[in-house]
């Protein structure tokens, strides 16, 4: 089986855009034939490119369970996450990832009560 290549973008479409916030937006991004671009781990990111303008990375913010798309909440900040709050549903953009190790949550349901939970010291007031 071919491995994929996660530094290759993809094209991704962009189904749905929430405004959260005044500042933050929520886009849904599937890929041309539907469904999500890739699968991930809970905590990875994907890099995001606007080819106008250029790429940033963010954190998915769906679930990994959702197989139908994936998401991303973005603050307008800079140049692309400027242009991606301009941009409308249907817009095509691309995608790359997903990055980052992710959080083990398999192993952690799986072994979990096992696992020491890391300390906590909290600033004395
Ligand atoms: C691992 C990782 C995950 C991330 N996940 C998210 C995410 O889920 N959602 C999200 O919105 N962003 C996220 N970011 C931040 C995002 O990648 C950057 O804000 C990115 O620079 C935006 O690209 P831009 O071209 O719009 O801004 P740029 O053109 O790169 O930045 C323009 C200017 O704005 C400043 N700036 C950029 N971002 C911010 C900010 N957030 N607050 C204040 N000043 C800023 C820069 O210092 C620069 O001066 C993540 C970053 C990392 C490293």
């Amino acid at each position: 089986m071919a491995l994929e290549n996660s530094l290759l973008p993809k094209v991704a479409v962009i189904e749905k855009i929430t405004r959260e916030t005044k500042d933050i937006k929520t886009f849904r991004v599937v890929a041309p034939a539907g469904g999500s671009p890739f699968n991930f781990l809970p905590g990875q990111c994907a890099m995001v490119s606007v080819p106008p303008v250029g790429e940033a990375i963010f954190s998915i913010t769906s679930s990994p369970t959702e197989k139908e798309y994936l998401e991303f909440s973005i603050k307008k900040s800079g140049a692309v996450t400027q242009y991606l709050h301009e941009t409308e549903e249907s817009y095509h953009i691309g995608i790359r990832g997903p990055y980052g190790n992710g959080f083990p949550i398999k192993i952690y349901l799986r072994i979990g009560p096992r696992l020491p939970l890391p300390k906590c010291t909290l600033p004395s007031m």
